[in-house]
């Protein structure tokens, strides 16, 4: 199903700058509760909106709400650092990475919605014969996967990033794992371009509304308790990134997540220096340069869990050294701001997305420190096990390969990573 919305387009433009711009339709409707859906989704992050959207599009599933405590994108998706790349070691991962990134490149399109897509090329470091040969592994594995990569030299690193410095202090820097076709896109407007297609297909998004609570009867959900009423379904799909084990715990079980505090913060803008992502996991930052021009700075997570969405000061301190000896000219920069979200890790660092002990319940979580770049290819999986049972794309990452231990192991790609 294609949403019924009116086009975005140069004449659109046009015509309401003639008319004092008074002929917007407002991009998503504000919606108070039905009675009952056939799917209620919790969490109107990137992943809660893209599982409706493609409910709707692929599987024509459209009496759907979309439930959110805030306000929508307020979570991890308002406030990540948007690295895009799918240079993961293992099968199940490359795959849905992947299809989320290749579904990047027409996102704009598709949602008629510019999501400011930009392939500009995402290098991760190599500063120890450690993560040299890790890299090279991940290099040889995604050549099988099929995803593009390639371990480049010191010279063409510096020839990709001129601001660079080859030879810091602590680390030199030995090569790096380059994915030419990665990049970022603008995070708000991802969320925004999926919850106007959602709206148009007839979704409701209900906004400032807490699910407190989750009905069951006989083992099967029937509904949530929410601070705007009850509400009936039959599935529901909790997409609630750093406070999945909370309303898992509302529905009666337990999850292998654990949620800590991961901040990040940008400079001052600036002229155009760096014009790819860089990632530098040995002395452990990553930078990119937004289209304002601030430089845009991710660190790691706390080392203890939380709910604060802050992070404690001194990350910020040991970030910024580490991008200082990677990149000299920081150090003149000024920090403009800085913020924090709260992640939900698991122990192999890949995420959950998978039917639960409640018939009905479908959970997506555990992304961790790096779920922007998978959210179209995490909404089409998990829109397909919730109207299927099953999906190619997220049957490796079932909760029971805890239970058995079948791990899908990606701390090298995914622990400090982003
Ligand atoms: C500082 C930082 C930098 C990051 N950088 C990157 C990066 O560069 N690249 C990358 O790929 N990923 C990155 N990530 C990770 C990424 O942001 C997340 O994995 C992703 O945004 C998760 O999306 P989501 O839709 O699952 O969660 P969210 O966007 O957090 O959405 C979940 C929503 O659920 C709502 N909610 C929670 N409980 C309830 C309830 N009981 N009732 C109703 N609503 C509820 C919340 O209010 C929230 O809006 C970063 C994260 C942070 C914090």
């Amino acid at each position: 199903m294609t949403p019924k919305m009116k086009r975005y387009s140069a004449f659109a433009i046009a015509r309401e700058a003639l008319r004092d711009h008074t002929g917007w339709e407002r991009a998503w409707k504000k919606a108070q509760p039905k009675k009952r859906y056939d799917v209620v989704i919790v969490g109107a992050g990137g992943h809660g909106l893209a599982t409706a959207y493609y409910l709707g599009k692929n599987f024509g599933i459209t009496n759907v709400a979309i439930i959110e405590k805030g306000w929508l994108g307020g979570g991890n998706t308002g406030r990540n650092t948007t690295i895009i790349r799918s240079n993961y070691l293992q099968d199940p991962s490359a795959a849905i990475y992947e299809k989320a990134r290749s579904l990047y490149e027409t996102m704009s399109q598709d949602l008629n919605y510019n999501v400011m897509f930009s392939p500009r090329g995402v290098m991760m470091l190599a500063q120890t014969e450690h993560e040299v040969r890790g890299y090279q592994r991940t290099a040889h594995a995604n050549a099988l996967q099929g995803v593009t990569t390639e371990w480049i030299s010191p010279a063409r690193v510096k020839e990709l990033v001129p601001i660079i410095n080859l030879h810091g202090p602590r680390y030199p820097v030995l090569g790096a794992l380059w994915q030419a076709r990665a990049g970022s896109a603008r995070h708000d407007a991802v969320a925004w371009g999926y919850a106007r297609a959602c709206s148009a297909m007839g979704m409701d998004i209900i906004q400032k509304c807490e699910v407190t609570g989750v009905m069951q009867e006989n083992g099967r959900v029937t509904g949530v308790n929410t601070t705007k009423g009850d509400i009936a379904c039959d599935k529901l799909g909790m997409v609630v990134a750093g406070h999945s084990s909370d309303l898992a715990a509302k529905a009666g079980f337990r999850l292998p997540i654990e949620s800590v505090p991961l901040q990040a913060l940008v400079s001052e803008p600036i002229k155009p220096c760096m014009d790819v992502v860089v990632m530098a996991n040995t002395v452990h930052g990553y930078m990119s340069q937004s289209d304002k021009g601030e430089m845009v700075i991710g660190g790691g997570t706390d080392g203890h869990n939380g709910y604060t969405q802050r992070g404690s000061f001194h990350h910020v301190e040991e970030t910024v050294r580490a991008l200082v000896e990677t990149f000299p000219m920081i150090g003149r920069l000024k920090m403009l701001r800085q913020w924090g979200g709260i992640v939900d890790v698991t122990g192999d660092r890949s995420p959950i997305l998978s039917k639960t002990p409640v018939e009905g319940i479908f959970i997506n979580a555990g992304w961790g420190t790096g779920g922007f770049k998978a959210i179209p290819g995490s909404g089409w999986g998990f829109a397909e096990l919730m109207a299927k049972g099953h999906s190619p794309l997220t049957d490796e990452f079932g909760l029971n390969r805890f239970a058995e231990g079948r791990f899908i192991d990606e701390s090298v790609a995914a622990g400090v990573a982003h």
